[in-house]
């Protein structure tokens, strides 16, 4: 009887012991395997991680390298010539151009052409240097400067040949520190159809169209005057830049400080030009070149 009993207390120790192993080795297993797929989640997010971080280093570089092309593109290269007189007719854009800024309606220019996703040029010139870094802040969202003299004042800037040029280079200087180089584009002050000029220096515009030429600028006329220079209101300026005469239109806009009807009427000249079909560019060393009749 005593036999049977120890035989018993034998069986029962084996069989726990047998119980004890297989759970021991279930556990194991399984803490195992969760240790293996931690380790696997750490490298596919390690993975993905890198994997990001590379794209983003790529979408740097590649931006660097096109922010690099369109500085070495547009900044002035004497006896490289810029732009093309004769329009593709098979496009139909819409070169909105601001003359006169920066001033602090710029900023709000800005915020209409990035609410409508649209780019435009910027002619500045030497007015308001605290509102200077809102010239930067349009390079970077995507628009073009050029240049329109420093001082814009027509008794100093058409006084002589010389005097233009060493205006130039000062508003140059200004465009250099905003957008770090010189711009090919540039727009006289009342165009190069101006006869204001003649009162200062007779035949300069003949002159000057072809020096700036040879130096390596392209200048920049319109062909659509939204007439805000002549301080009209809102709805005479958006009805007058609004045209289908042309393929390639080129309007004479301002951003200065006294141009808030310009600004209120901007919405609605965009939409038309949408509706219309028209694209919107900037200016850029490939595109239509507006030049008008030298009466000077
Ligand atoms: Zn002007």
């Amino acid at each position: 009887m005593r036999k049977k009993r120890r035989r018993y207390n034998i069986h029962g120790m084996i069989l726990c012991g047998l119980v004890f192993f297989v759970v021991a080795a279930t556990a194991f297993c399984m803490v195992a395997n969760s240790r293996e797929a931690a380790a696997e989640e750490k490298r596919i997010a390690a993975e993905k991680k890198a994997e990001a971080e590379r794209m983003e280093k790529e979408a740097k570089e590649e931006a660097a390298r096109k922010e690099a092309e369109r500085a070495a593109s547009f900044a002035v290269q004497p006896g490289v010539p810029v732009g093309s007189l004769e329009a593709d007719m098979d496009r139909k854009v819409v070169y909105l151009t601001f003359d006169d800024g920066p001033s602090e309606n710029t900023g709000k220019i800005l915020d209409i052409l990035t609410k409508y996703g649209v780019k435009a040029t910027f002619f500045i010139t030497g007015a308001n240097q605290d509102q200077r870094p809102l010239i930067k802040r349009a390079y970077e969202e995507g628009h073009t400067i050029g240049l329109h003299t420093y001082s814009h004042n027509y008794s100093e800037v058409y006084a002589s040949e010389e005097a233009y040029f060493k205006d130039l280079e000062k508003v140059g200087d200004v465009a250099r520190e905003q957008i770090g180089y010189v711009p090919c584009f540039i727009r006289f002050p009342g165009g190069s159809s101006n006869v204001v000029s003649a009162k200062y220096k007779k035949g300069i515009m003949s002159s000057l169209v072809e020096k700036v030429q040879e130096k390596g600028y392209q200048y920049y006329d319109w062909n659509v005057d939204s007439t805000d220079g002549t301080g009209c209101g809102k709805d005479e300026i958006a009805a007058n830049a609004k045209s289908d005469q042309y393929h390639h239109a080129m309007i004479l806009l301002h951003d200065s400080q006294t141009k808030g009807a310009t600004v209120e009427a901007l919405p609605g000249i965009i939409e038309y030009y949408q509706g219309a079909g028209y694209e919107f560019q900037a200016i850029d060393r490939e595109c239509f070149v507006s030049h008008h009749a030298i009466l000077n």
